[in-house]
């Protein structure tokens, strides 16, 4: 066995041999707390814990299959039978056990986001209330903060408290949705993310014979990013660790960022009351990042009021210093740090070292345009996932359906796909007789004729029919790969899409077949005993963002929010979009609280650098179609300057003679080791080529010009580009503009409001 404590300094080394009793680790970030989680298992495990009886709750799955993979390594084979995932995905599997109990059978469905928005789109409508004022997004984030508070819908009508800020929202009735709603979700025999917690706790409150089950099994309790956790998950540790009271917690309250959801930062407060023999253990030495960075962190977070004292330092080297880029727009944004990466790998870094940071996932556009011409190969976590698309849920709606046929959600994604003729009317008809009549909707459709008459009432019983045959081959035990591919052929689900050679026709069918491969790894893969669909449903519903597919190469920038990067480390980070009001989110400046949440967030974003860090921003945005101009963050005033370099390359960066639009063509020449900007340059475009960079010293003194009259012919002159002529014109008003060949830069096409040009 590998000697891994001597990979500890004293205070982790405390820590990991700490075996019983209730135990803290707040430290700042990089300081080894997952570190400290992980070789603390190891250790556990080697003085004879056994690892059915370890729990250990992280952040993501791929979180907890990294801390599995490493324990492996030092344990062996013995690590997978460590009871290791998120919370929801640990308490979903004991659901599967004992829901029973709560009258859920064991194949419940885990209704996602989208599936819960469409249920109470569905209320709404049925309600007669005004969907303007209604939203589906408002609605559920009221249940979910309810549910992950403890209080049931019951407990919601009878509060009046709950009535009143209904009220003041303009929003009354949302007692009576969130009642309908939990009640339209167990009928389906579903349960959404926050229930997965809710229920939980209820079975653990009202099934004492379970909990004391689950208490003995669980001799120890782990849990990473405490700071996270909110009340419902709190109550639920607590509960599991009261019998033998070995709970271990790690976590920064520098680092919380959830409390929007719920996260709540008195767990770590009340932590120290509950467990009075507490042993906290505090570790300050950073291991991942350069001085440079942690200074600048630490002087970023001093800023904060509300926080816990403690220290953080680093002994490696000094480093860079944080650079900070301006650039003039955010495509230029995108090619700016494009570029940066590009030459960076001429140094040996490659594409893994990088990861692009920013606020809201709408921003990765521009960097996944000017990666892809650099032919530089990225992965964006989060956004539309793969599980998100179209094709795919429709897919696994029927595997839902076939599972669970009180699923309603499913049941109205699929009964009319691929069409079939059954209309919006009907679905909704037959949704609103199986409430009347509280029988389920399968009950209806599978007797039909008996309520509605018409034609669809034949596709419907096609459609029932063909279902019962996917029953039956679950029924029969047949694996999850085999019923999924025969119902993608039977439905036509696959033909449909075979048939439709559109560009996103063939994507979407090759999407598909992804899928069905994926279902093959998983009934292949040894580790999975149970190859039923409603194992597989179960580990997808559960995928979180950060856990997305990937092709197998990991040689990729990464790209993604910083929600999303927690607890992750890159070699170079990039934190972009630095505007007032993107980062500060202009929706979480409401108050101090939700500024320093913010400067969290940031705080998290610079502390995932292990060697480079660069902050950037743009002068001009397009945001909601209209472009912006934009104000530099108060984020980067508040770092301690002489951490800082600022870089002014804004537009004029991309080096004249720079062919920014055929760099990244397949027909290039290969570079080899061109170790500067220069001789790459020159091996892209042969030198006698290249035209000297012209630069032009303007005529006049420019201001947005009045380019009302302008038309194709004029001859004009630009403040930077020179001389040009107006080849053609799209658009009026604020969003007018031109095309324009300029006699040095080549065509460019500019915005009229801001161009800075006058007729010639
Ligand atoms: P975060 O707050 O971001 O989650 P963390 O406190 O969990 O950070 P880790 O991810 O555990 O920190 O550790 C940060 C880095 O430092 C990792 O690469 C880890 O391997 C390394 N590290 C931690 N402790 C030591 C040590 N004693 N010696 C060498 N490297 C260490
Ligand atoms: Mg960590």
């Amino acid at each position: 066995m590998i000697d891994f404590l001597a990979e500890l300094n004293e205070p982790q080394h405390q820590a990991v041999t700490h075996e019983n009793g209730p135990l803290m680790i707040i430290a700042g970030a990089g300081s080894g707390k997952t570190r400290v989680l992980t070789y603390r298992i190891a250790h556990l495990m080697g003085s004879g814990v056994d690892a059915f009886n370890i729990l250990s709750l992280t952040f993501t799955n791929k979180a907890a299959e990294e801390m599995r993979h490493r324990i492996e390594k030092i344990i062996g084979s013995e690590a997978k039978n460590l009871w290791m995932g998120t919370f929801h995905s640990v308490f979903a599997k004991i659901l599967r056990f004992e829901g029973f109990r709560l009258g859920y059978t064991s194949n419940f469905t885990i209704y996602d986001t989208d599936d819960s928005k469409s249920l109470l789109k569905t209320i709404v409508k049925e309600f007669n209330l005004d969907d303007k004022t209604y939203k589906p997004n408002f609605i559920l984030n009221r249940i979910s903060g309810a549910k992950n508070n403890l209080i049931s819908w019951q407990m919601y009508n009878e509060n009046p408290v709950f009535q009143a800020e209904d009220i003041s929202a303009q929003m009354p009735e949302i007692g009576r949705i969130y009642k309908t709603y939990a009640q339209r979700c167990f009928s389906a025999n579903a349960m959404d993310f926050d229930d997965l917690l809710f229920n939980t706790n209820v079975l653990f409150r009202d099934y004492l014979d379970v909990l004391n089950k689950y208490q003995h099994k669980f001799k120890h309790v782990m849990v990473d990013e405490f700071q996270d956790t909110n009340i419902s998950q709190y109550l639920i540790t607590r509960k599991l660790s009261a019998v033998h009271q070995n709970i271990c917690v790690v976590g920064d309250d520098a680092q919380s960022i959830y409390a929007f959801r719920g996260a709540n930062i008195q767990n770590i407060l009340n932590f120290k009351k509950d467990y009075p023999d507490l042993k906290v253990v505090k570790l300050e030495q950073n291991y991942r990042s350069t001085k440079n960075i942690v200074n600048a962190a630490n002087s970023l977070i001093a800023k904060n009021k509300a926080q816990l004292e403690k220290k953080t330092f680093s002994d490696n080297e000094e480093g860079d210093r944080i650079e900070v880029i301006k650039a003039h727009s955010d495509n230029e944004e995108g090619k700016i740090i494009a570029n940066t990466i590009f030459e960076s790998k001429h140094q040996g870094l490659r594409n893994q070292d990088f990861a692009i940071l920013y606020r809201t996932n709408a921003q990765s556009r521009a960097f996944e345009e000017a990666l892809r011409k650099l032919n530089i190969k990225y992965r964006i976590i989060g956004g539309l996932s793969f599980y998100q698309r179209k094709e795919i849920k429709d897919l696994l709606g029927y595997l839902r359906y076939t599972v669970n046929q009180q699923d309603e959600e499913a049941f109205k994604r699929i009964i009319n796909l691929p069409k079939r003729g059954i209309g919006d009317s009907t679905v909704a008809k037959i949704v609103v007789m199986a409430s009347e009549n509280q029988k389920s909707v399968w009950e209806i459709i599978c007797n039909i004729k008996q309520y509605l008459e018409g034609r669809a009432m034949n596709s419907i019983e096609t459609f029932t029919n063909l279902i019962k045959s996917y029953i039956i081959m679950e029924e029969e035990g047949k694996d999850a790969h085999t019923i999924a591919m025969n119902i993608a052929k039977t439905t036509g689900i696959l033909h449909e899409l075979y048939i439709d050679k559109t560009v996103e026709g063939v994507a979407r069918h090759e999407n598909v077949q992804e899928l069905l491969n994926s279902i093959k790894q998983f009934v292949d893969n040894p580790e999975n005993e149970d190859k039923t669909l409603g194992s597989f449903l179960q580990t997808v519903s559960l995928l979180t963002n950060a856990d997305q597919e990937e092709d197998g190469d990991p040689d990729k920038v990464t790209m993604m929010t910083i929600h999303g990067a927690k607890g992750l480390e890159f070699k170079h980070v990039f934190v972009v979009g630095l505007e007032e009001n993107l980062f500060p989110s202009q929706m979480m400046l409401r108050s101090r609280e939700d500024l320093e949440e913010e400067r969290r967030l940031f705080y998290v974003a610079i502390t995932r650098a292990e060697k480079k860090l660069t902050l950037s921003y743009a002068e001009q945005r397009y945001n909601w179609g209209k472009l912006n101009f934009c104000e530099k963050s108060r984020f980067i005033d508040e770092i301690d300057p002489a951490y800082l370099k600022f870089d002014d390359r804004g537009s004029s960066y991309t080096p004249k003679g720079f062919d920014f639009e055929s760099f990244g063509r397949k027909e290039r020449p290969v570079v080899t080791a061109p170790p500067t900007r220069s001789q790459a340059i020159a091996n892209l475009k042969p030198v006698s080529q290249a035209k000297p960079a012209p630069v032009h010293v303007p005529t006049v003194d420019f201001v947005p010009s009045d380019t009302k009259n302008l038309k194709p012919g004029d001859k004009v002159e630009h403040q930077k580009f020179g001389f040009g002529e107006v080849k053609k014109l799209d658009n009026l008003g604020p969003t007018a503009k031109a095309v324009i060949h300029f006699d040095s830069e080549g065509e460019k096409t500019l915005l009229l409001s801001f161009a800075k040009l006058r007729i010639v």
